[in-house]
């Protein structure tokens, strides 16, 4: 390759929730599949410095690097789709752009000069994405600029964009996402919109070399020629993206239409290799309807606005099953359960038996537990497969210590700070965070070692003593009430071993009953599963 990065800015148009994300993941994985090595970097234009104090029913998941940022499920999106983790340096909002440069400017490093919106916010923006590139090694760095383009908000982002092309011209290319409706009145696609935020790019001083057009529909020549003329883009650049049902097979759709080959026509480069075999087969495997479904049931609270909302904010968790679920030849089939549904209706968790396996996955506050605790226990007692994350598993511990230990009350200090058994408690280091209000990126974030016990199920998934996870978490199971814990039956399998804190349990003598204080979700990639995911739907399907 060249010895010049090739930059990738991505910025949307006519309107959000379209698949940026994906479509910038899909176009790395494509330049990775013909020999490139690839990154990407997210910007969110939000004053939150990191997307770790945002609700994920606005904001969907928070999805957590290996070195501990915790940033937009975007990036989780990325490490999927390339399968290579994606660091803190990737990811950037304008709170954290500002800061940064006030933070400089207080310790006078800009030599006593005016500091000013422009040129030194977009130059921040630049300098960082040079960083990625450099620590990544990367032949393209592929930037997506979060929200749509004639917003105030991401303006700063396409000044940055504008600006890197202006320094270096061959090496920068934009590509805009933009959506083709068909409303049903006209039952056509309209290209007027997309012709609108072409000129609203224009007006930011960009023009588009590419266009990604998504629609319900796949784009016909006419249209692609409409949005050649009213758009200067060349047609051969003009990608059509229809709606497909599994979002890995967008990289083999947008090769359709040959996207690879246009970006590096664009940059003059040539591919060095190209083996698309094992997407290909993975992306086939996920449009298999006549695979025998496993049935999974999450427990959740997030159902603000319907199953968009709730399948936003455990996006990981959902992909994770469906990496296992291919990986045993099996069809996902994921069932929401409304956590607070079985505080009220307890005679709703008859239903969990037509469930193949039950997963808890992470959360926060009080809204919900008993109903997540209820199911926990209906798991536990009927022997259905159960896997915990993080506050699953900490909820886990709370019904044992109740129903199999007799420690009534027991309970998290996160919701009963006076609890009469604390069997969950908040971690010694997270004291004088929570006493100070200092919540902001102070959580036990990023990967941390674990050491797996001998002869235990963790032992027989990971095949290995040592492992690493990533987490994120201001609570950890107390060690006082370990031995009584341990009595009734609960092996702590996985312990940390410089704080002697516990990462995973379970119940030997259940079918399938893990529990861990780390997200192994976020490990998870569609072409390397993760071991517990695919144990647990493993165990699930077996009779
Ligand atoms: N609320 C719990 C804690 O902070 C669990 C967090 C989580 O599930 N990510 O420890």
């Amino acid at each position: 390759m060249t010895n010049k990065t090739k930059y990738i800015f991505v910025a949307g148009g006519v309107m959000s929730g379209v698949g940026k994300g994906v479509a910038t993941a899909s176009i790395g994985r494509i330049l990775k599949e013909y020999g490139f090595s690839v990154t990407a970097v997210k910007i969110d234009p939000y004053i939150n410095v990191d997307a770790g104090t945002m609700n994920p029913i606005e904001h969907g998941e928070v999805f957590v690097t290996e070195d501990g940022l915790e940033c937009d499920q975007d990036i989780g999106n990325y490490e999927r789709f390339l399968d290579q983790n994606i660091l803190r340096t990737n990811y950037m909002t304008t709170g954290s752009v500002y800061q940064a440069v006030i933070q400089k400017e207080r310790s006078l490093e800009y030599g006593g000069r005016c500091v000013e919106v422009v040129p030194d916010i977009p130059n921040e923006v630049i300098s960082r994405i040079k960083n990625a590139a450099r620590i990544n090694r990367a032949d393209f760095v592929l930037v997506e600029i979060g929200g749509t383009v004639g917003e105030y908000q991401n303006l700063l982002f396409l000044e940055a964009a504008r600006m890197l092309k202006l320094s270096e011209p061959a090496n920068v290319l934009f590509l805009l996402v933009s959506y083709l409706p068909i409303p049903q009145m006209v039952g056509e696609m309209k290209t007027k919109p997309t012709q609108y935020a072409v000129r609203t790019l224009n007006m930011a001083g960009i023009q588009p070399d590419m266009i990604i057009a998504r629609s319900t529909l796949p784009l016909d020549s006419a249209r692609k020629r409409k949005i050649s003329v009213f758009c200067s883009v060349a047609e051969q650049n003009i990608i059509s993206a229809p709606d497909v049902d599994s979002i890995y097979e967008i990289p083999v759709n947008f090769e359709k239409d040959k996207l690879g080959l246009r970006i590096l026509n664009h940059f003059g480069l040539k591919a060095a290799k190209k083996n698309f075999n094992k997407w290909k087969n993975l992306a086939e495997k996920t449009k298999d309807k006549k695979l025998l479904p496993v049935k999974i049931g999450i427990a959740g609270k997030y159902f603000a606005s319907g199953d968009f909302t709730f399948a936003d904010s455990y996006i990981s968790v959902i992909e994770a099953v469906k990496h296992a679920a291919w990986a045993n030849n099996r069809r996902p089939v994921i069932t929401w359960l409304n956590a607070e549904e079985y505080e009220k209706k307890p005679r709703a968790l008859a239903n969990l038996r037509e469930l193949d396996g039950i997963i808890v996955p992470g959360g926060f506050g009080s809204r919900g537990i008993e109903g997540k605790i209820k199911v926990i226990n209906f798991a536990r007692m009927n022997n259905i497969p159960f896997l915990g994350l993080c506050y699953g598993l900490q909820l886990a511990i709370v019904e044992f210590a109740r129903n199999a230990c007799g420690l009534k009350g027991a309970h998290t200090t996160e919701i009963k700070p006076g609890a009469v058994y604390p069997v969950i408690c908040t971690m010694s280091e997270q004291l004088a965070n929570i006493a100070s209000n200092n919540l902001g990126g102070t959580m036990r974030l990023g990967g941390f070692v674990c050491e797996i016990k001998n002869g235990t199920l963790a032992q027989k998934i990971y095949g290995s003593s040592i492992i690493s996870e990533r987490h994120r978490h201001r609570y950890e199971v107390n060690n006082k009430y370990i031995d009584e814990l341990e009595k009734a039956g609960l092996v702590r399998s996985g312990i940390n071993p410089d704080k002697n804190l516990v990462e995973i349990i379970e119940l030997p003598k259940h079918k399938f009953f893990m529990a861990t204080q780390f997200h192994p979700e976020l490990k998870s990639r569609p072409l390397n599963p993760h071991p517990i995911f695919k144990s647990f739907i493993k165990a699930a399907v077996s009779k």
